[in-house]
């Protein structure tokens, strides 16, 4: 079903003025359309890093016990060459190979084959046929919502042969985690290749393709907005939520069971670590709907950014807490636990109450009732590329009168949360928290440029009436 708002966008097909001071840039609110040397360097870096910077977090946790630092102290010192680090690095290995093709295979059934069932007996839960925003070129796609049941489905299955069937150990996913880097590295550069080659010869949508003529930042942040196979495959949901989301909670369960199998106990940090970081993944599928709103689904183009991150950068660093624990397992003291789960807790609260009040709001185009009064909001109003106009609202209450990105906020509090479980021992595990920091920070920023791009004065308006990002009074 069409969101309200989007509704009455196309009721304002006629009207091809811009009244809000936006004109420079008339449909030209989705991604960069020209490079900056600045941009082009850090895509240079990333391309160039990213994959090396994920193999030296793992290689240091599998030869140097998480210590990020002892690898570097003895390379130079000359206790040990790069050659040696590689030799003792496990290899691609058929196993590995296999469990990976039988997992991406079996997500891509359960996505592309079996529609949703969940959304007809879970009050509440939206499912099924769903629509996604207003592209650039005036497109609205439909989704098929059924990320939630895939998660229930797999994690049936788990705990099934966890606990009866016994058809593999429940730690294979450990076991195997240097030669699943190199599957999902292989995934990752396959489908952001394939991704680049199908823009140019056979998008999906051509209007919603973009070329900066930069080869490296096309192919870093994609040229397709949404590209598909046939009408339902599409490559944005299936790659940001599975295989990497629903293998997420699956990946902190193995390495409970690893530590389990080392230690014949689980600690109350690495349950802590399941437990909340479940409540996020669990969310997020609860939400899948709500997701299509999002800027990941709304406004990224699909290139290596999404294609290889999601393949690899979110499965391995998101969840080097739980790895780090099966090689230092902390039990915390009541105290710190408790105080723990609270920030864990407040911090998904405020995510997920931010977010549901803006998917509220914009849902019922602000006929509703935020914090039991009526939500204050600034009218506004942007171009589609065709020069269609539309309006929307931006709103001013609620926590979204608190700071500009509350949610975000929220967000970085859970992640800190996980990390602290951890304790004090070494860096490694506090790479999440200062990688979100940053992430969001610069998600952010981009974000409002592109807002302001998209809506011109009335985003200074909005700004003006709440003028912080984060955090209230101080940024
Ligand atoms: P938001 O959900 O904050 O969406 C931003 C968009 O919302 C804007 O582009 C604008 O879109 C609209 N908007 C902005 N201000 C208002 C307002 N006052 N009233 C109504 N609409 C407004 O951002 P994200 O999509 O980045 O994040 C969604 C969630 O996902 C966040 O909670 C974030 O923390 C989380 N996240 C987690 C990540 C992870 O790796 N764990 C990564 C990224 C996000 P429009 O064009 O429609 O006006």
């Amino acid at each position: 079903m069409a969101a309200p708002q989007e509704k009455r966008s196309s009721e304002e097909r006629k009207h091809k003025s811009v009244p809000n001071g936006a004109q420079k840039s008339q449909g030209q609110w989705g991604r960069a359309w020209e490079v900056d040397w600045f941009s082009l360097a850090s895509i240079i870096f990333l391309l160039l890093f990213a994959p090396l910077i994920v193999y030296y977090f793992i290689m240091s946790c599998d030869q140097y016990q998480c210590s990020l630092v002892s690898p570097l102290v003895d390379l130079l010192l000359g206790n040990t060459r790069l050659s040696d680090i590689w030799d003792k690095t496990p290899p691609l290995t058929y196993k590995a190979a296999g469990i990976y093709v039988l997992w991406v295979t079996f997500q891509v059934i359960l996505y592309a084959f079996v529609p949703d069932f969940c959304h007809k007996f879970l009050p509440g839960y939206v499912g099924g046929v769903q629509e996604g925003a207003v592209t650039p070129a005036g497109i609205v796609n439909k989704y098929e919502i059924n990320g939630l049941q895939a998660w229930i489905i797999t994690h049936v299955l788990w705990f099934a042969n966890a606990y009866y069937f016994h058809w593999f150990s429940p730690t294979i996913i450990f076991d195997n985690w240097i030669p699943l880097l190199w599957c999902a590295n292989i995934l990752g550069y396959v489908v952001s290749t394939f991704a680049m080659i199908k823009g140019y010869f056979f998008p999906t949508n051509a209007k919603d393709c973009k070329f900066t003529g930069n080869f490296f930042y096309d192919y870093m942040m994609g040229i397709e907005f949404n590209p598909r196979i046939g009408k339902w495959f599409d490559f944005k949901l299936f790659f940001n939520g599975r295989p990497g989301i629903v293998a997420w909670t699956l990946i902190n369960l193995s390495y409970a069971a690893k530590q389990q199998e080392l230690y014949g106990q689980v600690t109350n940090s690495m349950i802590l670590v399941n437990v909340l970081q479940g409540i996020y993944v669990l969310d997020f599928f609860w939400n899948e709907a709500w997701y299509l709103k999002t800027i990941d689904i709304c406004h990224d183009h699909f290139g290596w950014y999404l294609g290889w991150g999601d393949c690899v950068w979110l499965p391995y660093l998101y969840t080097l807490q739980g790895l780090y624990l099966v090689y230092h397992p902390v039990q915390l003291g009541t105290a710190n636990a408790v105080g723990i789960l609270i920030l864990g807790l407040v911090g998904y609260y405020i995510f997920r109450v931010t977010n549901h009040q803006k998917d509220l709001f914009r849902r019922t185009n602000g006929n509703c009732k935020i914090w039991r009064k009526k939500p204050e909001y600034i009218e506004c109003s942007y171009m589609s590329v065709d020069g269609t106009k539309y309006y929307s609202k931006l709103m001013t209450s609620g926590f979204w009168g608190w700071a500009r990105h509350f949610n975000y906020t929220g967000d970085l509090m859970g992640s800190l949360a996980y990390c602290l479980a951890c304790g004090f021992g070494h860096v490694l595990p506090y790479f999440y928290i200062m990688y979100m920091a940053i992430l969001l920070t610069h998600r952010c920023l981009r974000d409002e440029h592109r807002c302001f791009c998209k809506y011109g004065k009335d985003w200074e308006r909005y700004a003006a009436k709440v003028p912080y990002r984060l955090l209230p009074g101080i940024f």
